[in-house]
């Protein structure tokens, strides 16, 4: 074999020991804190993508490695229940987290936004399209009835996702603490099958959040972290 190819051959089989092996220490809160060995989420899966290749060559997709397996763990088992469906998650946080404009949060690791999974005008599942035109999908408006352009919001998918989100934090010893949605959505998504359970068993922030969560929903998992005063000094520079 050519020794490019035999390179490739154990870079590829390194990949799933480097993303299992580092375990994150992250620090303080999502509101101030932030994050030690932040693992970068995979761009895509057979179900999944990113919202950005500008974001997350930037590196913008980092989280806590806890949090990482949880949401590798939910795509696999959507992939499994429900493999038609298409799932984009968003925005998450630094490397070593820390303010993450225009975030308010997403400061050690645990914070993810995720993108609505949407339907086409044929009733199709598609990834939704995230680009520069709309502010990387941040700036996409779905109306009253959960339109926009040639997309409407798929509400029993994004139930499946919370769902399994839970489950596999669950599995993990971690668990949500927090998810935030448009509330106006809120009454469709507890109308799914999964909804009735979920509406019991997750914590949804109740008013009015500091902007609208119509084309995400964001989730902080819960994992025990350490002190933002535990913090180890940073090496000072030299005289310079
Ligand atoms: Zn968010």
């Amino acid at each position: 074999m050519h020794r490019l190819n035999w390179l490739l051959v154990g870079w590829l089989s390194l990949q799933p020991l480097a993303f299992a092996a580092a375990e994150s220490q992250c620090y303080g809160t999502v509101g101030r804190g932030r994050l030690e060995g932040g693992v970068k989420l995979p761009t895509e899966g057979p179900n999944f993508k990113a919202y950005s290749a500008l974001g997350t060559t930037a590196g913008r997709t980092y989280v806590h490695s806890e949090v990482a397996e949880i949401i590798v763990s939910a795509y696999a088992a959507l992939a499994k229940d429900k493999p038609g469906n298409w799932y984009v998650y968003g925005e998450t946080g630094w490397e070593s987290g820390g303010r993450i404009r225009p975030h308010r949060t997403h400061q050690n690791g645990l914070s993810v936004d995720f993108f609505v999974p949407v339907r086409d005008v044929d009733g199709k599942p598609v990834p939704l399209s995230t680009g520069v035109t709309n502010k990387l999908g941040y700036d996409i408006e779905f109306d009253a009835q959960a339109r926009y352009a040639d997309y409407t919001i798929d509400f029993d998918a994004t139930a499946e996702h919370l769902h399994q989100l839970q489950m596999a934090a669950k599995a993990r010893g971690a668990s949500i603490a927090l998810v935030i949605f448009d509330p106006q959505f809120l009454p469709k998504l507890f109308a799914t099958p999964r909804g009735p359970s979920l509406q019991k068993s997750l914590p949804f922030m109740k008013g009015t959040p500091w902007v609208r969560h119509d084309e995400h929903y964001h989730v902080d998992f819960r994992i025990p972290c350490k002190p933002l005063a535990d913090t180890p000094a940073r090496p000072q520079k030299s005289n310079l």
